[in-house]
């Protein structure tokens, strides 16, 4: 450790007291764990400020000993970075450990304010606690994972508030140089709408702390929605890969025509009963990836297709929804190719159970199940958009699998489909305790990243692996954001190579 991090940390221990800070050899490692194939980071300490008030002292500090920061939440951005700073040495500001208090729940205009630490699955018991009036959104990810953090990231889930950016509102925020300010209608001294405004008075700030290393984030507001007396989901089982193509043909009107509130999934097989089941290495005499037969073979075990459309209606009475399931099933089952299955025959199945439990917004553990897919917990997620043209859809499930193939991996891969375009959750899955294979999946990954570039489509969220090159393949922007850095952080203490931005 360098003497101005020896002098930063006992600053630190002065001013906010002995536990508040931690740099065991233990914690270290911990903190930096993640998934990917680039390897651990290790950071230098780690601290818990407990309020606003502390994290500015703790941002001065790191101005005043020339200290690197690394914020989180609660560092559960499981094959993205975890826990691990974006570069070793950085100190993680842990800031769930002690500020994880829901500060306000309001039912008449349904918002609550947060701190970093509240988790989905903190939230879900407590809107239970008051009767389940109200319904939040929820990622298919970590239960423990957290609000904040997720909505910092352009996470989302599957609802109709699934872009959790957009249904937050009211953000108060720590400059990299310590002072405070608060994002909307907060500006106003006094505001009794900052929860309830989003774009306030001006240029709109709350982006420049999204995906960014421009301030810390310590308080949101996020908008909930009153939870539906029923929720009916259904699916749509698909026999072939190629029916990809129909399947994006039928999905885009009922999402333009706004014919089902929810997102509309699309499940490839293996992302599918990948969360119940685990490579059958035995059965391929150790080779990957998996042969279409087997794959046939194993969707089949489990009575599903290809492809899995899920999507959800909400409603008054069970009655009230019967005929909009009616209209899709009429909508989906002319294609041929569909078989239906209803809500009350997938509540039986795990593997369908996720999406009726991320459609109700109630958190679920079972998706993780897919990080066991190949024994040695490596991870990582390959994020880019396709439009929602069947043709395109195609081609981008040919160059995936043809890349994956490749470099010995499987196509492990959800579409959540909006009205025009579709995020691709490609979930790449290696051995990272072999080093050749941890190796491979970084080129993969990489690989994946060039063609779909190369083909006009961008991804949305990196890997703290590849986030300085995927923000090198853009124009303009990165320049830009360097000069708001600059300006805001001058000497560069949060986070510097986060999302590539110095
Ligand atoms: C099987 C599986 C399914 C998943 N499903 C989903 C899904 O449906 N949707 C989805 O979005 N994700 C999903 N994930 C990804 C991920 O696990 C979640 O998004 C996770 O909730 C995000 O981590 P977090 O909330 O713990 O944030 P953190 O890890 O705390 O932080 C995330 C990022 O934000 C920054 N940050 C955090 N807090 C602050 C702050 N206060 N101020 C400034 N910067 C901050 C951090 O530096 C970090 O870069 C899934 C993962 C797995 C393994």
């Amino acid at each position: 450790m360098t003497s101005t991090s020896q002098q930063f940390f006992s600053s630190l221990r002065e001013r906010l007291g002995p536990e508040a800070v931690d740099t065991a050899p233990e914690t270290l490692a911990r903190y930096g764990a993640n998934l990917l194939p680039g390897g651990d980071r290790l950071p230098s300490g780690v601290v818990y400020p407990g309020s606003t008030e502390e994290v500015q002292t703790v941002v001065r500090a790191a101005n005043t000993h020339g200290v690197k920061l690394w914020p989180l939440s609660t560092g559960e951005n499981r094959g993205l970075g975890y826990k691990s700073p974006v570069r070793p040495g950085q100190v993680v500001v842990d800031l769930g450990r002690r500020m994880n208090r829901i500060v306000e729940i309001n039912e008449s205009l349904a918002y609550a304010v947060v701190e970093p630490g509240v988790t989905y699955a903190q939230m879900y018991e407590e809107l239970g606690r008051r009767g389940h009036k109200l319904m939040m959104d929820t990622t298919s990810g970590p239960p423990e994972g957290g609000i904040l953090g997720n909505t910092l990231e352009k996470g989302a889930g599957y609802s109709p508030y699934f872009d959790h950016f957009g249904m937050s509102c009211g953000y108060e925020v720590v400059l990299p140089t310590g002072e405070v300010v608060r994002t909307s209608d907060g500006a106003l001294p006094g505001s009794q709408t900052q929860y309830l405004s989003k774009y306030g008075y001006g240029p709109f700030l709350d982006g420049l702390f999204i995906q960014s290393n421009l301030g810390i984030v310590t308080r949101m507001g996020v908008w909930l929605m009153p939870r539906p007396p029923v929720v009916r989901s259904f699916f749509f089982s698909f026999p072939d890969d190629e029916d990809l193509g129909d399947i994006f043909e039928l999905v885009r009107p009922i999402k333009l025509n706004n014919v089902v509130p929810t997102l509309l999934k699309v499940t490839g097989d293996l992302y599918a009963v990948g969360t119940e089941e685990t490579y059958p290495f035995g059965r391929t005499g150790g080779r990957t990836p998996l042969s279409a037969e087997l794959r046939k073979e194993l969707r089949e075990k489990h009575g599903l297709g290809a492809w899995i459309v899920s999507g959800a209606f909400y409603g008054a009475t069970e009655e009230a929804v019967q005929p909009l399931i009616e209209r899709v099933k009429a909508h989906f089952l002319k294609s041929g190719k569909a078989r239906y299955i209803s809500h009350a025959e997938a509540e039986k199945s795990r593997i369908l159970k996720i999406h009726i439990d991320t459609f109700s917004g109630q958190p679920t553990r079972d998706e993780l199940g897919l990080l066991r897919w190949r024994p040695g917990g490596g991870a990582a997620w390959f994020l880019p958009a396709t439009p929602m043209v069947g043709r395109v859809a195609n081609e981008h499930q040919a160059l995936s699998r043809r890349i994956l193939a490749e470099h010995g991996f499987d196509l492990i891969l959800e579409y959540a489909c909006g009205p025009r375009m579709s995020r691709a959750l490609h979930l790449l899955i290696f051995n990272r305790q072999e080093s050749e294979e941890r190796q491979r999946a970084g080129r993969c990954m990489r690989a994946l990243i060039q063609a779909y570039a190369d083909a006009g489509y961008p991804v949305a969220r990196a890997p703290i692996d590849v986030q300085d090159e995927v923000m090198a393949r853009l124009q303009g922007v990165p320049e830009v954001l360097s000069r708001i850095k600059k300006a805001l952080d001058p000497q560069g203490i949060l986070a510097p190579g986060k999302y590539g931005i110095e």
